[in-house]
């Protein structure tokens, strides 16, 4: 079966195997974060990634590692969110002793700053109602006045109300991530092949071919994590991955002499000094343009929550497609014609490396993700298109 792309070579059956004991499709943060896990448990896998023609989320993201404001209705995404959190400062000591690649984790809680009392109060309310649902977990959580939060964060502007703070959250350089997780794999031994775009797939039952790059991988295990990729890929292997493209555009300050302790939602500062603003929402299909009112936006609520900000130049702005399931959750999924073929999206894949490195990685070895994965699977867009 071939993914929809005129002018893909045939699938040769002389074409040389090349044996693997899992394929993983796509090279961002999540194809590289389970490749590596793979890797740690002793299989020999191949990592195939498209390009730089690719849209490529993990190239253009905002770099918070966000517990906070995941999950409202969702309880196990909650969970899930707050255990790769955890798995995090593992993950990034261990790239850092392999690669010796610094990716420049700190957890040091966060903040999502509300600009007015609507604004407050709504935010009141959403942290209230996720501690609800978390049951016995816990969600710690407190909501902070104005006044508090100026000794917190020196610098505050006088629209800023309050803030919910927790102390999961945190922020990494994406960039050294991706790239640490790459030469971990390799450096293990794991292939990675760039300019492998996967055109055609074969599936039995723990018996998988691709062609990718004009050459033929074989596996028993496959794992797609090819981002917006793999809504066409999906289908080759039983499977279904519902994504969309949701732009978000990031601006980028020169260094700063302030030093913001802890990232907001939308304003994190580098180890390097500059400030990250962003990022919006915007449902616009394949459309990477920037705009300049987003951009706008996004520099006159940040200059609302810190007023130093507007005497910062801006010197990078930039946009990027997030990958969207219709509910903003992931997707995990195993497929059940072909057992040993798995998908794997998100919308949050730095927040998440660590545990699809550390949790996600070790079940896809073993053949059979975690019932707590259930509530993931896509199974559950096609029971409310039925209902
Ligand atoms: C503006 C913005 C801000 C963000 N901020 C944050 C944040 O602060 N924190 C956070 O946790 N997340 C954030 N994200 C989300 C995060 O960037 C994504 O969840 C993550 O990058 C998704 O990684 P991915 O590997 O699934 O997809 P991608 O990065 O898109 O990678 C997909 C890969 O698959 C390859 N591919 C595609 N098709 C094929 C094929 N047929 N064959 C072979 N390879 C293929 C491509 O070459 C590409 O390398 C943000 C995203 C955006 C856009």
């Amino acid at each position: 079966m071939a993914v929809d792309q005129p002018g893909a070579p045939p699938f040769h059956a002389a074409m040389r195997d090349e044996s693997f004991d899992a394929i993983v499709v796509g090279g961002g943060l999540v194809g590289a974060a389970i490749a590596w896990g793979l890797q740690r448990q002793g299989l020999a896998a191949v990592l195939l990634d498209e390009g730089d023609v690719a849209f490529r989320a993990s190239r253009g993201n905002f770099g918070l590692v966000w517990v906070q404001s995941k999950g409202l209705g969702a309880p196990w995404y909650q969970r899930w969110t707050r255990a790769s959190a955890g798995a995090w400062p593992g993950l990034a000591a261990e790239l850092a002793e392999r690669t010796g690649a610094e990716i420049g984790l700190a957890q040091p809680g966060g903040v999502h700053l509300c600009l007015g009392e609507a604004e407050f109060e709504e935010r009141a309310s959403r942290m209230a109602r996720m501690q609800a649902e978390a049951g016995n977990a816990g969600f710690d959580y407190r909501m902070i006045g104005a006044a508090e939060l100026r000794e917190m964060l020196p610098g505050l502007g006088p629209a800023v109300t309050g803030a919910s703070w927790t102390p999961y959250d945190g922020h990494a350089n994406p960039l050294r991530l991706l790239h640490a997780l790459h030469r971990a794999f390799v450096a293990a031994g794991g292939a990675y092949v760039p300019e492998a775009k996967v055109t055609e797939g074969e599936a039995a039952p723990h018996d998988f071919a691709v062609l990718a790059g004009g050459r033929r991988f074989v596996a028993p295990r496959i794992v797609l994590a090819a981002g917006l990729g793999n809504a066409a890929l999906a289908p080759l292997f039983g499977l279904s991955a519902p994504v969309r493209p949701q732009r978000g555009q990031v601006l980028v300050t020169e260094r700063a002499a302030e030093l913001l302790p802890m990232p907001v939602t939308t304003i994190r500062q580098t180890q390097e000094g500059s400030l990250m603003m962003g990022d919006s929402m915007e449902e616009v299909g394949f459309d990477l343009r920037q705009k300049p009112e987003v951009m706008r936006e996004i520099a006159r609520r940040a200059v609302l929550s810190f007023p130093w900000i507007g005497r910062l130049n801006l010197v990078r702005a930039w946009s990027a497609l997030r990958v969207m399931a219709p509910d903003g959750l992931p997707i995990y999924d195993q497929s059940a014609r072909y057992p040993g073929a798995f998908t794997a999206n998100c919308h949050s894949g730095v927040t998440l490396a660590g545990a699809h490195a550390h949790l996600l990685a070790p079940m896809i070895a073993a053949g059979a993700l975690d019932p707590a994965l259930d509530p993931f699977t896509a199974g559950r867009f096609d029971v409310r298109a039925a209902s």
